[in-house]
């Protein structure tokens, strides 16, 4: 084939390829990475077809292969296209998720004499000049710049014109670092080192404690883990070289992130009924040759503790039986340390861990690593899904309900699900989506029989019964008319002291998701609306004011309510920090340890306060809802939720699902072993669908009633949403472009008889003021919203988010 379609790397490009000639004598594949001609410009593609022919009339050359080997394969080139059609996102944008990280470098140009030995005498001064410069060889545009003036440029273009110079592209060196760790080992056996160690102990302890710490550990050992266990420094370890008793060696790491933490290896467990019945079901989807059989998408609802991620150990097993490898997704890996763990504990050394805290060339070895077929697992947040593991036959999606699972920004804004399920298409792999609290969207799909539903419906507790822990509902409206204002209701005080004598733990969890706070009377628990809208008024601190979203409606904070007159309003937002305040205060015996963002940011690592709490140095865990995901700790036996309601009032359709999600989640903490546990639930809306379900353990009845809803507003998953956002300094320009844009969609859909489309705004964004610019809004929402923006010129400056999630 003598073409090839190719997507380049520049914002012109928008959603589509471009056509270029390949010219004799070069081999091009698609998915490989080349260097193209790109209007006055060399630019980076990837080629994603050949073909025999194109519609244009010229095409130029592509200048050169960056690389041999594909970057992505024939189903990651499908999946991109995919990216940018669904998500109406730029195709190279698409691409670049499949690319190493540090892929997007300059290009670098070279220049070389045709001729070197070429009579120079009848050329310009300026040409002349160049062509000395290139007579001892290529030099890079940049250099000749250097020894020639910026200048260069026009003389390089004419003798290159006279075919006396040619140019060449490479891209810039990428910064991959290896790794290197040093490693001790001993000279002697064990027997003569105790005797060494006892001859230094008196002059020099630390040398000792060296020696003594070797003996104890298998060979060789990392001075990085010596440095953390006992402290020991470089002069130690030279004064034990020097004396012959330990030698040294450099040893390149291969970021296996089990390697030295010392976790156990585990074997199988043998398997509860219900865990059974799960894995047959996947067992037979992965025997059954690539693509074929019913769906290939289970949903796997089991409640927390039901045991699903040996589920997933063990079809991650099979999956490796059968030649194949995995992809383990989790919402964020620092969050999850123990579901890490417990994927290094099975397949160890075979587990490829990503996370953001690798160096980018770090990152680059570990993504060739993965395309080598180096390991048979890799776990990673949302982006893990684009890691070019070969012979896909497996991805999870552990608590895939998630909303870190929707990127965001930048774009593409995919769907981490629906990127899985399209890759499994492709490449015949089969999904589990894993959650106690499918995401509505994901349980109305498998009610509608296009996944495959699994249930575990009992808790797996080891020694005792398989019940889920009681949950309790104080309403604080009636605590507040008792006298009781504080932070604490009565029941979780009692609570609190039961756990504190028995010497167990609790955790206490306050959500303060959301980032406006709501105006809420504390007698009478009204959330003061907006007169035009009804939707709840958001305090915004900066000009000290209440006002809607909706329609901007804005007045001073009242200073009564005006449902009962009370003159107790308050804005509901105490933080974290505060409740840690109240908990010593209340409870001054008890060792009080705070995990949100604010400390990990900081002072610990996520590990690190997991160790801590897990180490039982800590009787009180207050969080955020960090603490609420995966932790499964033996002595928690009492979960508080200190205030339910934050989450409720927010201007989005998924608000209730969001708080069910989070209460259950949480509540999922307590009760995980033999000693029992319990949780308290404060609320100022004891009688919300979401609270009442979520207290019952009732996912059914949670989502019957949430469908329901759905249904009635025309809401997703009933319809799809697109949400365009339109931004700029000038508030009055923001508004005008949102209608003109409403209009020009309004007449597209109308003159292309599009039907059941409608269009939401435009409206100031719920955030109308972000960062110093106005944001307006416009939602499409029917049946398939991105259709007429397909048949529409992309629009400039507007940011689109296909099926957004908070709204
Ligand atoms: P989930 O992921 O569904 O919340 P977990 O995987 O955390 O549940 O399992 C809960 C607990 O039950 C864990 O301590 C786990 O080790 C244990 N467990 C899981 N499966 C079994 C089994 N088949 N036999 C015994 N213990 C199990
Ligand atoms: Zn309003
Ligand atoms: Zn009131």
């Amino acid at each position: 084939m003598s073409y090839a379609e190719i997507s380049v790397n520049s914002p012109a490009a928008q959603r589509r390829t471009f056509s270029y000639s390949i010219p004799s004598g070069m081999a091009v594949t698609p998915g490989q990475a080349v260097v193209v001609p790109f209007g006055n410009r060399v630019l980076q593609g990837v080629v994603l077809a050949l073909a025999d022919r194109v519609e244009v009339e010229e095409t130029r050359d592509i200048s050169g292969v960056i690389d041999p080997q594909p970057m992505l394969s024939p189903s990651h080139v499908a999946v991109a296209r995919w990216i940018s059609d669904y998500y109406l996102s730029p195709l190279f944008e698409a691409v670049s998720l499949m690319l190493p990280v540090g892929f997007d470098r300059r290009t670098v140009t070279y220049l070389e004499a045709t001729d070197p030995t070429v009579d120079r005498s009848s050329l310009p001064a300026r040409q002349r000049k160049t062509m000395e410069v290139l007579r001892d060889g290529g030099r890079s545009m940049r250099s000749l710049e250097t020894a020639m003036g910026a200048s260069a440029g026009s003389a390089v273009s004419q003798l290159v014109a006279k075919g006396l110079v040619t140019r060449r592209y490479e891209l810039s060196r990428s910064r991959v670092s290896r790794r290197t760790e040093t490693l001790l080992r001993l000279r002697l056996p064990a027997t003569e080192v105790h005797e060494e160690a006892a001859r230094l102990l008196r002059r020099a302890p630390r040398q000792a404690e060296l020696l003594d710490y070797l003996t104890k550990r298998p060979a060789p050992m990392a001075v990085a883990d010596a440095r953390r266990d006992i402290g020991t420094d470089s002069a130690v370890i030279a004064a034990l070289v020097r004396k012959n008793l330990v030698t040294t060696e450099q040893l390149e790491v291969r970021r296996s992130p089990f390697a030295h933490q010392g976790i156990a290896t585990t074997a199988p467990l043998s398997l509860t009924e219900a865990q059974t019945a799960a894995l047959d079901e996947i067992r037979s989807a992965l025997a059954a040759p690539d693509g074929i059989g019913p769906t290939r998408v289970f949903v796997l609802h089991g409640v927390t503790g039901s045991g699903k991620t040996e589920v997933y150990l063990q079809a991650l097993a099979e999956t490796i039986r059968r030649g194949k490898r995995g992809i383990v997704l989790v919402p964020e890996i620092s969050l999850t340390p123990q579901t890490v763990e417990r994927f290094g504990g099975r397949f160890s050394n075979r587990v490829a861990v990503l996370h953001s805290r690798l160096s980018p060339g770090e990152r680059f070895d570990e993504w060739r690593a993965i395309r080598d077929g180096e390991f048979d697992v890799v776990i990673g947040p949302r982006s893990a899904v684009f890691a070019p593991q070969p012979e896909l036959g497996l991805i999870v999606i552990d608590e895939e309900h998630e909303w870190t699972y929707k990127q965001q920004d930048p774009t593409p804004r995919y769907h981490t699900r629906e990127v899985a399920i399209k890759l499994a298409e492709e490449t015949g792999a089969v999904v589990v989506l894993g959650s106690a609290t499918p995401d509505v969207e994901t349980y109305y799909r498998a009610r509608r029989e296009e996944f495959r539903l699994l249930t575990m419906p009992e808790r797996i507790v080891p020694g005792g019964e398989p019940e889920m822990p009681p949950v309790e509902i104080v309403d604080l409206r009636a605590e507040l008319k008792s006298g009781n204002s504080g932070v604490f209701s009565r029941a979780l005080s009692a609570a609190i002291e039961t756990v504190l004598s028995r010497g167990e733990q609790a955790i206490l969890f306050l959500n303060r998701r959301g980032t406006a706070t709501s105006v809420v009377c504390r007698s009478c628990g009204h959330v003061i609306p907006c007169p035009n809208c009804e939707i709840p008024l958001s305090y915004h601190s900066d000009e000290d004011r209440v006002l809607c979203h909706q329609c901007d409606y804005r007045i001073r904070v009242p200073e009564e309510c005006p449902s009962c007159g009370s003159r107790r309003i308050k804005f509901l937002g105490i933080g974290t920090q505060k409740l840690e305040h109240e908990t010593r205060r209340i409870f001054p015996t008890a060792r009080v340890l705070r995990w949100d963002s604010d400390v990990t940011r900081r002072k610990h690592s996520h590990q690190e306060m997991l160790d801590i709490f897990r180490n039982h140095e800590a009787d009180i865990l207050i969080g955020t809802q960090m603490v609420a995901k995966g932790l499964d700790l033996p002595r928690v036996t009492l979960v508080g939720v200190v205030i339910a309601d934050i989450g409720l009032n927010l201007l989005d359709f998924r608000a209730g699902e969001r708080t069910f999600q989070q209460l259950c989640q949480v509540a999922g903490r307590a009760g995980r072993s033999v000693l029992g546990g319990r949780v308290i639930v404060q609320t100022y809306s004891p009688e919300h669908y979401a609270v009442e379900a979520a207290a019952g353990h009732d996912y059914a009845r949670f989502y019957d009633a949430e469908i329901a809803y759905r249904r009635w507003l025309r809401d997703p998953p009933l319809t799809r949403i697109v949400r365009m956002t339109y931004s700029h300094d000038d508030d009055a320009r923001c508004r005008q472009e949102a209608e003109r844009m409403a209009k020009v969609i309004a007449e597209e859909r109308d003159a292309a008889g599009v039907s059941g489309l409608e269009l939401i705004g435009p409206a100031p964004a719920f955030h109308h003021r972000l960062r110093g610019r106005y944001r307006w809004q416009l939602i499409l929402r029917g049946t398939g919203p991105s259709a007429v923006l397909k048949r529409l010129p992309a629009p400039r400056h507007w940011s689109i988010d296909v099926d957004p999630v908070g709204l």
